[in-house]
């Protein structure tokens, strides 16, 4: 799993530094292609239940699962880029938001708590811990800085499939989860919605889009419950 976590994160490194004002998402998607190609490693999102590529690509009031195409980036926008990889049947999955060139400040804002938001979530990964601990602490993030946190789609635990039992809500569930122990491995993914939480699907069945309209950002980590704490294994 550490080294399906090192290819998502080159994806990551690569597609980033091809995020400007006039590049298509489709071409995001090939930077990521030819990572999981030089490396031989296969893709998690390709195909699953008929997705067509192998990043998801959201930009602004889009929250996740958007598809790679024509849609062109814009000075100013946000975009999440959600990137997996498969070596030798282990999964990895990941995810980032950023700004493409200069972005509001409340844009930035955005993107900075979101994934301060994940980071609270990691540091609840330790063994002995619950695992409701790791929404609660992504949920008071988020809300303190006046955002919300989606409901409907949430995070997973991940190892030899990508989406695996127990699912990882971003928010207190109304009950304890699961005890953690080590050798554990879970997805975490705040989805930190500037206005309200609620959601919408599009058309294609895949883009889920905030209902207010308003922006949302991204971030996930792969990371596994070890004796010394938490280790994320899609950090480079
Ligand atoms: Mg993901
Ligand atoms: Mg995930």
């Amino acid at each position: 799993m550490r080294r399906a976590g090192q290819v998502v994160a080159e994806m990551h490194e690569a597609t980033r530094a091809a995020v400007r004002p006039g590049v298509t998402t489709a071409q995001l998607d090939a930077v990521a292609r030819e990572v999981l190609d030089r490396r031989r490693a296969r893709s998690n999102f390709l195909g699953y239940h008929g997705f067509p590529a192998v990043i998801c690509t959201s930009p602004n009031d889009m929250i996740v699962h958007g598809i790679p195409g024509d849609v062109v980036l814009h000075e100013g926008d946000i975009i999440s880029i959600d990137c997996g990889a498969i070596v030798e049947g282990y999964h990895g999955d990941a995810a980032f938001t950023m700004g493409v060139g200069e972005v509001s400040d409340a844009a930035q804002r955005l993107i900075e708590v979101t994934e301060a938001s994940l980071w609270a979530g990691i540091a609840q990964l330790v063994a002995g811990n619950r695992l409701h601990q790791v929404g609660r602490a992504v949920q008071e993030v988020a809300e303190a800085a006046g955002f919300s946190v989606v409901r409907e789609y949430v995070g997973h635990a991940i190892g030899t499939a990508m989406h695996e039992e127990p699912q990882v809500p971003n928010y207190w569930p109304g009950a304890p989860g699961p005890l953690l122990k080590t050798g554990m491995v879970f997805a975490v993914e705040p989805m930190v919605n500037m206005g309200g939480p609620e959601t919408k699907l599009l058309d294609d069945g895949w883009g889920v889009v905030t209902a207010d309209g308003q922006l949302s950002a991204h971030f996930e980590h792969s990371i596994a419950v070890t004796d010394d704490g938490p280790e994320v294994l899609t950090l480079p």
